[in-house]
């Protein structure tokens, strides 16, 4: 599921040739040893560090526009490209940048740093000034990036300053899900639940901005799938499931219960394969469409977003490819990341918080303690019951996040939460997390409500708000933040300017 090769941020420096060819000389050193520094900075891939988050190519100093222009297309076509950090060492007229950055469609990061940390007083000379001038260098590149309406991210301070350096680290993940968004696939097994609104939504405008190319299929072809799997692979998998699961007695003992365990193990090894061979990186289930498969995906679908594909319920193709891009950000993070839903609400006045759950699909990559894997049957659909793995949800700092499709735009609504710990919850059968929302449940959920968003959600213990708002800017949707800082009347007035001003765009 992890795609292995080495993704790429551009580095470009900006001068000219008023300087003379030793400054330009030193330009390029410098600008070298810069792009060094934070590709081995920014952080890891794999919890092991096996792999940099994105490699950072100096490029050669650009001092004309036609160098620009010809570094922007060479980025745009660049598929390992990811990004350009943008940093001016001297000054560089930004009219030479008009005509690369009106052509440029990769996220653009605008690095404002110094070479020289510090200003060395004793020895300060005009050749010093006029080498380490990005304080009004960048400020020039700043003045046509924002005359062109330009979205980027401006990262100011030195560039071994550890805050600097985090910041473009959080920019590169969110860099990443951008890049994995554009060519997403999405299979949607089975339809809309019926009648619902929020998980609905403008597939075309969805690819425009995202890149997401939904998929529809009929649940059938699924179940024509799993039925092909060989009963070697069936047992091997379910061999799988007792050595990883604490396992009920229900389910070692019982034989129509070890029928189960092997038709969910089928769905599994079926439901791979079909994502696998179609290049799928999300899906979509519904329980009120299961046509040839005896039980709801439960297991399976856990076990695949563990594996970093993406899920949405009931048809929920929006929330499934937000759960595969927040999954690509935050590879190699400490904290899961799953598909959730706010399900039921502990309203006492003295501590008030927010039971998340799913009929059964939540991802075990949350999970505090080793899941169990349990029988139960399922209240609604009518089907056989299916298997699924029960588990409380690590604590800590958290957050959910949405996007909604208002009609004229997409909307990313995102809570900061604190995962706390639930007490033992002996009757509920399945994964279950608890949390306080920021500033409180009464606000957050006031604040969730009037923005439109939705029940389901991409939870995640490794994300943080920065990520998504970069995510959310490099698609070009509107970011909606509730968090330790919301006021319901600041949050109205947002609102209502947010809505004149994605009319007037
Ligand atoms: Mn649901």
């Amino acid at each position: 599921m992890n795609k292995k090769e080495a993704k790429t941020l551009w580095f470009l420096t900006g001068s000219q040739h008023l300087y003379g060819d030793d400054t330009l000389k030193k330009v390029d050193t410098n600008s070298r040893e810069i792009a060094a520094a934070l590709g081995n900075g920014i952080g890891q891939l794999t919890p092991g560090g096996m792999q940099p988050l994105a490699r950072v190519l100096p490029k050669p100093v650009l001092t004309t526009s036609e160098d620009i222009l010809a570094a922007c297309r060479e980025a745009n076509s660049d598929p390992g490209c990811i990004g350009v950090i943008c940093w001016m060492h001297t000054f560089s007229p930004a009219q030479m940048w008009i005509g690369g950055l009106r052509e440029l469609k990769k996220p653009v990061l605008h690095l404002h740093t110094q070479h020289n940390r510090d200003i060395p007083w004793k020895t300060i000379d005009m050749d010093f000034m006029n080498l380490n001038q990005s304080a009004h260098g960048d400020r020039e590149f700043g003045f046509i990036c924002s005359r062109m309406r330009i979205d980027r991210h401006v990262v100011t301070g030195h560039w071994q300053d550890p805050e600097v350096i985090d910041d473009i680290g959080q920019w590169t993940r969110a860099a990443l899900g951008r890049d994995e968004s554009l060519s997403l696939r999405i299979a949607r097994f089975g339809d809309n639940m019926r009648d619902v609104a929020v998980t609905e939504g403008d597939k075309v405008e969805a690819r425009m901005r995202m890149g997401w190319s939904t998929r529809g299929y009929g649940v059938g072809e699924l179940a024509a799938t799993a039925g092909a799997v060989s009963d070697g692979d069936l047992k091997a998998l379910v061999a799988e499931y007792k050595e990883t699961y604490s396992l009920s007695g229900k389910i070692t003992n019982d034989q129509s219960a070890v029928r189960r365990l092997e038709e969910a193990a089928r769905i599994e090894l079926g439901l791979q394969r079909f994502l696998e061979d179609g290049g799928f990186g999300a899906f979509t289930t519904t329980f009120e469409d299961l046509h040839g498969l005896s039980q709801l995906p439960g297991l399976a679908v856990q076990r695949l977003m563990e594996k970093g594909y993406g899920f949405g319920a009931e048809g929920d193709w929006k929330t499934a490819a937000l759960v595969r891009c927040m999954k690509v950000m935050s590879r190699g993070m400490e904290g899961g990341t799953s598909f959730m839903e706010d399900y039921t609400y502990h309203l006492d006045p003295s501590g008030m918080k927010v039971l998340g759950a799913h009929m059964l699909e939540v991802c075990p990559s949350i999970a505090s303690a080793k899941p169990s894997l349990e029988l139960h049957p399922l209240s609604i659909g009518g089907k056989d019951d299916p298997p699924r793995l029960v588990f409380p949800v690590t604590t800590g700092k958290a957050l959910n996040a949405t996007v909604l499709d208002m009609g004229d735009r997409f909307r990313m609504v995102l809570n900061t939460v604190t995962s706390v710990e639930s007490p033992d919850l002996p009757e509920l059968p399945v994964a279950r997390a608890l949390w306080v929302p920021d500033p409180d449940l009464r606000v957050a959920a006031t604040a969730w409500i009037l923005a439109g968003g939705a029940h389901h959600t991409g939870f995640s213990l490794a994300l943080r708000p920065a990520h998504m708002e970069h995510f959310a800017s490099m698609c070009g949707i509107e970011y909606l933040l509730i968090d330790a800082k919301t006021s319901i009347r600041e949050l109205k007035n947002e609102l209502r300017w947010n809505e004149l001003y994605y009319k007037m765009k």
